[in-house]
């Protein structure tokens, strides 16, 4: 029995118009205690106080899932499918998943961290979301990856460009890309022009991600899969990030 009183994920859950049952509450307390025990030797967060992670890490994976049911980029349903690319501690995927209906898949490329999620989506009885230890750039070219995804989300993993080639292979035809930024997303979506058109992209969206508690609040990016991506991206393990398209 977890007994962690998480009051300000609850009340901020129904600003947002997400009303969080019993059980939903008992998960995400399961989640906030493995996080800050886990944090240290996993390298997983740097935000383990309890108002910190309900604000940064519960409330704004949430705001992110409903802004995105808003805007028509997210239809939650058992056979949708959503993976989060350099998903760390699994934010923002995993509380989108505790939430809503979705078949999730988390990419992380750093083993403890795997081995943190893999623990926790047990503890969590959660049979059906799937964790690869990979790097994005090689998942990409797996074909039961490939263009599988209606909506890929990655926070905090690199600038637009790279991120745009780390996660448009794996979005589906008319899917969706979406990714809450800080305050440079201007010269970054300026500098991602022609690796939106060269990848198949097109920004459909760009506003502040209203998260409930006091600012600084990200700005969320929603870019559409217009175009087929070439076969080419993603390039090599390292390339994306060394060589971003410009
Ligand atoms: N998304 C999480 C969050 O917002 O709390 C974690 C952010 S952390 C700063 C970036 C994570 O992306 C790290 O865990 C890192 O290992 C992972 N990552 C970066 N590049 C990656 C790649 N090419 N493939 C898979 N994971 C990657």
């Amino acid at each position: 029995m977890v007994n962690v009183q998480l009051l300000l994920l609850q009340e901020g859950a129904q600003e947002l118009g997400i009303n969080l049952q019993r059980g939903h509450l008992d998960a995400f307390a399961t989640y906030y205690r493995e996080l800050v025990r886990e944090a240290p030797k996993a390298d997983l967060t740097s935000v383990t106080d309890l108002e910190g992670v309900q604000r940064r890490h519960f409330l704004e994976s949430l705001a992110l899932g409903k802004a995105l049911i808003d805007l028509g980029a997210f239809a939650p349903h058992p056979h949708c499918r959503v993976v989060d690319v350099g998903t760390g501690a699994g934010f923002p995927g995993l509380p989108l998943r505790l939430v809503w209906p979705l078949r999730l898949t988390l990419i992380e490329a750093h083993r403890r961290k795997v081995e943190f999620l893999r623990r926790l989506v047990a503890l969590l009885g959660l049979a059906d979301v799937e964790i690869v230890w990979a790097r994005a750039e090689e998942v990409g070219h797996q074909t039961q990856y490939r263009e599988a995804y209606s909506l890929a989300l990655a926070r905090a993993v690199a600038p637009m460009s790279t991120l745009l080639e780390l996660t448009l292979p794996l979005v589906a035809m008319g899917g969706f890309l979406a990714t809450p930024k800080g305050e440079r997303v201007k010269e970054e979506l300026r500098e991602a022009a022609k690796a939106l058109s060269m990848l198949g992209g097109e920004v459909v969206y760009v506003g502040s991600l209203k998260v409930p508690g006091p600012g600084p609040h990200p700005t969320l990016v929603v870019v559409e899969k217009k175009q087929p991506t070439p076969p080419l991206y993603p390039r090599r393990p390292g390339i994306p990030q060394k060589r971003p398209l410009r």
